[in-house]
């Protein structure tokens, strides 16, 4: 099936597919109708990634920041989300274009965030009880599953924590593409990049 547009309006329901880190974005921003510049701009280019128009992403974030008035979301954020997306500012090479969704890799290695910020990649950046309750909040709870995700982080595989999450909630899925034969291999390769996350995970339930 194909990918129906992604609108500011439906990014609650598509957030199932999001990775961890991107997930504990959109709950930090949900609890808390704000979220943190580093985490902003995180969350920011993964929608742009999944296809999110810069209208919609605009749309998406004044609506989110529902304690703020017009004015002050004009004034201190509407800019940012511009420049992301590269409606604005930036040198030659990013006008136009603005950034480029993070990979895992680039996440993994950002400094750790501080007090109120949501940024980075939760396998990393949260304590092991943590993180438990988080992957427990999001509806991962096969006690097995997350032996191995404590033991994975425990390593500092965080990536490795990430794609056995994501192995064992699209398990009947997976099961059934490599029956039929209809997921190549490369399709089936260890996931680097948050945007692929979603796409895999997306393709894999419809
Ligand atoms: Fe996000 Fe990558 Fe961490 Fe998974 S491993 S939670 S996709 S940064």
């Amino acid at each position: 099936a194909g990918m129906s547009v992604p609108t500011a309006a439906n990014i609650d329901t598509l957030s199932q597919h999001f990775p961890l880190c991107m997930q504990n974005l959109h709950q930090t921003l949900r609890a808390n109708s704000h979220l943190k510049h580093l985490g902003r701009l995180q969350y920011t280019l993964f929608l742009k990634g999944i296809g999110l128009s810069l209208e919609e992403c605009i749309i998406f974030w004044r609506r989110s920041f529902k304690l703020i008035t017009d004015e002050k979301f004009n004034k201190e954020y509407r800019y940012n989300v511009r420049h992301a997306y590269g409606d604005v500012g930036g040198d030659a090479n990013r006008r136009g274009r603005g950034y480029t969704p993070y990979s895992c890799q680039r996440i993994l290695t950002e400094p750790l965030p501080g007090p109120g910020q949501s940024h980075g990649c939760p396998y990393r950046t949260f304590a092991p009880d943590n993180l438990i309750s988080l992957l427990q909040k999001v509806g991962v709870s096969d006690r097995e599953l997350l032996r191995g995700v404590k033991e994975d982080v425990g390593k500092q595989r965080y990536h490795i924590a990430c794609n056995r999450v994501f192995e064992h909630a699209h398990r009947v899925e997976i099961k059934t593409v490599k029956d039929q034969g209809t997921l190549g291999a490369a399709q089936l390769d260890t996931i680097v990049h948050p945007n692929t996350y979603f796409k895999r995970s997306w393709m894999l339930k419809h």
